[in-house]
């Protein structure tokens, strides 16, 4: 009986942490109160002996069937960057917000033009980090989302606050967040028994294009190794064919190889197919060979409302994508689909 009554937990700690798969995405903590996320890791502090197996049901890793929303991929037909009305280019009108933000801040201002209009109550972000690891915080206004503008390239754990505000009882909340997140939300969706009642708090899912994230303790260590110390102002990793990894901080800007971090890219990173966050309601990346501006792709109807009620009323400035670049982020996203599935079926045959 009691292995029964033990057998969700253990499984995901099975199935996921044990083989070094876990993303950091967060989904499982805060959900269950033995799961804890603690400067980059996802850590179980003691046996749960709940029945309802949510965290597995949730997790992005554990390829819990009941939950998995491959069908709703499958069943969109709209290939490789995944169900989509429009791709296009567009940047923040507001300089102050692009001044703070990672490329057009197109992120940043949907945040703001909606917790202004009321679209929506709070956000859940990713903070900068504060001598640990990046983490998921509650934003509720323009200084708290310019507080998180930018992109960290490891993992946060993001999900975890979703789910305290969640438990506090908020609603009409949006949630930032690479693709393994949006996955972990349409996963609670269909989870049993309370995934509907969360899923309707949550009122906006805005998606970040991810390649891969690196692990957080490991990416301390190298740049203490290479004398960076001190706060990050930004980490970026601009679009090939540079190569690059840079990082800024209050004493200039340094670049470093690509290839001297690849090491740290996180072990599950590399089962992941979804370059585009496929299961947002708008996704948003970088434009390849135009700085300061952002590609978005306009998913659902909820999210081409809010997309395109932000450029009518000036948030936003828009522009066509040119025909290359959709066709550079077609091969791109298709390159990480087959390079997941080969590792999935690479890691099967054992
Ligand atoms: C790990 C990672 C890998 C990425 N890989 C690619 C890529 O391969 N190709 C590409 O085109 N774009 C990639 N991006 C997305 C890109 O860096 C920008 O986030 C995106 O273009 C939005 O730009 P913006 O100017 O609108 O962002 P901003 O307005 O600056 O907003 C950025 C938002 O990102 C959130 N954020 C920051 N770090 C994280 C994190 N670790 N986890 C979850 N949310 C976070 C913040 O909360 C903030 O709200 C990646 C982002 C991350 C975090």
């Amino acid at each position: 009986m009691e292995d029964l009554i033990l057998k969700g937990q253990t499984l995901l700690v099975e199935k996921v942490i044990n083989q070094g798969i876990c993303i950091g995405c967060g989904a499982c903590v805060g959900l269950c109160p033995y799961f804890q996320y603690f400067d980059g890791k996802v850590v179980m502090t003691d046996q749960c002996n709940a029945d309802t197996w949510r965290c597995l049901q949730l997790c992005p890793k554990a390829d819990y069937e009941e939950t998995s929303p491959e069908l709703e991929r499958t069943n969109a037909g709209q290939g490789e960057i995944g169900p989509h009305q429009d791709v296009i280019m567009a940047r923040a009108r507001d300089k102050g917000i692009r001044e703070k933000a990672q490329y057009g801040g197109v992120v940043s201002s949907l945040l703001i033009y909606s917790l202004e209009k009321g679209h929506i109550k709070s956000a859940v972000l990713t903070d900068s980090g504060n001598r640990l690891s990046p983490a998921g915080t509650l934003a509720m206004n323009r200084s708290d989302v310019l507080k998180c503008a930018g992109s960290r390239y490891s993992a946060s754990g993001g999900l975890s606050a979703l789910n305290k505000a969640i438990k506090a009882g908020e609603d009409s909340l949006c949630m930032v967040g690479l693709p393994c997140q949006m996955e972990a939300l349409a996963r609670m969706r269909l989870m049993k028994p309370d995934g509907e009642e969360m899923d309707s708090r949550i009122a906006l899912k805005i998606g970040l294009f991810c390649t891969w994230a690196v692990d957080y303790r490991g990416l301390e260590a190298f740049l203490k190794t290479k004398d960076v110390e001190g706060a990050v102002k930004k980490f970026d990793i601009p679009p090939p064919p540079a190569e690059i990894f840079q990082v800024m901080t209050e004493k200039g800007q340094k670049s470093f190889p690509l290839s001297d971090i690849r090491h740290l890219i996180q072990k599950g990173c590399t089962l992941c197919q979804d370059m585009t966050a496929e299961m947002a309601d708008i996704s948003v990346g970088t434009v390849e060979g135009n700085d300061g501006w952002n590609t978005v792709v306009i998913r659902t109807d909820r999210g081409a409302e809010l997309f395109n009620a932000a450029v009518r009323e000036g948030w936003l400035e828009t522009n066509n994508l040119p025909v290359e670049n959709l066709e550079h982020l077609k091969e791109a996203s298709r390159n990480k689909r087959a390079r997941g599935k080969k590792t999935g079926i690479e890691r099967l045959k054992g």
